[in-house]
């Protein structure tokens, strides 16, 4: 499979707003930001997309969890915010490495579209 943007990404080939980073996990700001906060919290193991997880991948999952949490509180999403994973064509996953979506600082609609 070909490399994705993401990749490049991880490797600093392309610029983006860095928000967060550590030695497994990447966070910036969406290039096309659907809320007023939209960054995306990425692992640095290049996992294609949710559904091919293992149990191998519990810690690391969990770690990005935590991180979306943290960034949350770092950048004022104190009234709630929405986690989002899109995952194969149904999901609308445009970009094939796992991602989480951080959407906030507006009210979100249910359900989503
Ligand atoms: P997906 O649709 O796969 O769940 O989300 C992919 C996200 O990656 C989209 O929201 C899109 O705007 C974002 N994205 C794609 N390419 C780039 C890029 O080069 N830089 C940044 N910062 N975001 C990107």
């Amino acid at each position: 499979m070909s490399e994705t943007v993401f990749a490049k990404i991880i490797r600093k080939e392309i610029p983006v707003d860095i928000v967060y980073e550590d030695d497994v996990s990447l966070a910036f700001k969406d290039i096309n930001p659907q809320a007023p906060v939209h960054i995306l919290v990425i692992p640095k193991k290049s996992i294609t997309k949710l559904e091919i997880v293992t149990e191998e991948d519990i810690t690391l999952l969990g770690h990005l969890l935590l991180i979306v949490k943290k960034i949350a509180q770092e950048v004022g999403l104190d009234n709630g915010y929405r986690v989002v994973i899109n995952n194969g064509n149904d999901g609308g996953q445009t970009v094939n490495h796992l991602h989480l979506h951080i959407l906030g600082k507006r009210k979100m609609t249910w359900p989503p579209g």
